[in-house]
């Protein structure tokens, strides 16, 4: 039977086909409450969007752990067998919630799992790096990748002029000018948790590691004429692929593997192993199998279930911890203030970011608090107290970080070579078809640079390999040249 239509408080509605007016013609009465609550909600039906990563796809799976890594963790969520209900959200970094989905862009792979133990969420992209290391530089990144104060406008001069004054940029920004810059669709793509994390075991023993999610339906990828021609036609070919796949039964799947560093490896590494602008190589760290991930459900509301799906690198469950790594500490402050601000302060209370587990806290009221007391007792509402209310657990205590050193503005560009993991993946991982595209894809974006940061820009690709500035610049050239036919 058809259900009978209320206001939001419940009441029935007799007509919601014409306002209450005081004739056929007008004019409406103040007191047509029920105009009045359709009009105010449809007002508030936005909220903030994400600044980076607004525009985005997602959907629900699970996780099953087939290999054994139980002596590196005690995370029951990567015990052999486990299998845990999750949400991950693929989306690109700069464009707006309306942007085209095909863009060259860094595509983010956030995933959250409802442990028995919390929820762990590994925030990361579908490049295994990132432009800068320092968090400080993070919000002059972005602004160079978002619209000019003043034109409105994306400028391609203001990201080459910020590369190329950050080398350490080279390695992403090689990637993104790659194949790997404008995968298909979300599913043909791989996603990497990027940053190093620490795993610890029940002896407290500490090592470190690289999570990767290597896709099972194949890489696939479309060039930047492609994808215009793709635009042209439909700017949600993500979240088509996405949905469609799933709506049809076809799951998407990805292998995780993880690369191990034993702790004090980090100390004599000759590269810095908290560093996002390099990767461990595959074979110092081999890549271990350790488990399968499946998205096998879509959402039944984008907006509760996607568009509020709250993503913070601040969740971690015991036996999985952070590491150094800089840009992840910045990040576990950054991701939970952006959702505190955008969805409020209860944002974790909403079901997609509920965990599936009992939750016990003493933080009270404030704006939209629907769970009431969860302190495991009625008349605990502080800590400590003698009321039976929920208290600290020692053992799942993380071992104890060892640093020391000077504090200071340590100059992050000091003893890091930008250029050779980049001439790695240039010279020895990359097809000759490959760099071409990569020579011809950099130039096109290069399209509208002063030529003095270009130049600048060159002399970076030239310290990685001769070949790769020349063969920018003779893609430049033949643009240049074909410009000129043009005209
Ligand atoms: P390997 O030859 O063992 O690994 C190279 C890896 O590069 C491949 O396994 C693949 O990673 C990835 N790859 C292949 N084609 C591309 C592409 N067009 N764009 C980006 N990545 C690609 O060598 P190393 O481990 O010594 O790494 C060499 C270079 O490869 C690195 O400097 C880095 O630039 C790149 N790379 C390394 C990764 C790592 O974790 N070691 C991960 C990704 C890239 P995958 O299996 O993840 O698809």
């Amino acid at each position: 039977m058809t259900k009978r239509l209320t206001t939001t408080a419940g009441a029935p509605v007799a007509d919601n086909q014409n306002s209450l007016t005081a004739g056929p013609r007008g004019p409406v009465l103040m007191q047509d409450w029920q105009l009045l609550e359709k009009l105010a909600h449809q007002n508030r039906e936005r909220i903030p969007e994400r600044v980076v990563h607004a525009k985005g796809w997602g959907a629900f799976g699970t996780l099953t752990i087939t290999g054994d890594i139980s002596r590196h963790t005690r995370a029951a969520v990567l015990q052999p067998g486990a299998k845990t209900p999750m949400l991950a959200r693929f989306s690109t970094v700069a464009g707006e919630m309306g942007a085209a989905d095909h863009e060259r862009d860094v595509r983010g792979f956030a995933l959250k799992f409802y442990t028995s133990e919390g929820n762990w969420d590994l925030v990361g992209n579908n490049t295994p790096v990132f432009f800068i290391r320092d968090p400080l530089k993070f919000p002059d990144f972005i602004h160079t990748q978002k619209r000019h104060p003043r034109s409105n406008l994306r400028s391609a001069t203001a990201a080459w002029d910020f590369w190329s004054l950050s080398p350490e940029s080279l390695h992403q920004v090689t990637i993104l000018m790659s194949d790997r810059g404008l995968p298909k669709d979300p599913t043909r793509m791989n996603g990497y948790g990027s940053h190093t994390y620490s795993l610890w075991n029940d002896a407290g023993e500490r090592v470190w590691v690289k999570f990767h999610w290597k896709t099972q339906q194949g890489h696939a990828f479309f060039s930047n004429a492609e994808a215009e021609a793709i635009v042209g036609k439909t700017r949600e070919g993500y979240q088509e692929a996405l949905f469609g796949a799933i709506e049809r039964g076809d799951f998407p799947r990805w292998t995780l593997q993880v690369q191990i560093m034993p702790e004090a490896d980090a100390e004599k590494a000759a590269f810095n192993p908290f560093d996002l602008t390099k990767v461990w190589p595959h074979a110092d760290y081999p890549p271990i199998e350790i488990g399968v991930m499946e998205l096998n459900r879509n959402a039944d509301n984008y907006f509760a279930e996607i568009e509020q799906a709250a993503f913070s690198p601040s969740n971690a469950v015991p036996g999985i911890g952070h590491s150094p790594d800089k840009m992840l500490q910045a990040r576990v402050f950054s991701y939970a203030d952006a959702h505190r601000y955008r969805l409020g302060t209860h944002y974790e209370a909403l079901p997609v970011n509920a965990p599936k587990c009992p939750v016990h806290h003493y933080h009270k009221d404030g704006q939209m608090n629907f769970f009431g007391q969860q302190t495991g007792a009625g008349d605990a509402y502080y800590e400590p107290n003698s009321m039976g209310g929920a208290t600290e657990d020692p053992s799942v205590g993380e071992p104890p970080l060892r640093i020391s050193g000077d504090a200071a503005r340590w100059n992050h560009r000091d003893g890091n070579d930008d250029y050779v993991q980049v001439r790695a993946l240039h010279d020895k991982v990359m097809s000759d078809a490959e760099r071409a595209r990569l020579y011809a894809n950099t130039a096109e974006a290069m399209q509208g640079v002063p030529a003095a940061i270009i130049e600048r820009a060159l002399g970076h690709y030239d310290k990685v390999a001769k070949a790769y500035g020349d063969g920018i610049r003779a893609a430049l050239a033949r643009l240049e040249a074909a410009r000129a036919a043009a005209e």
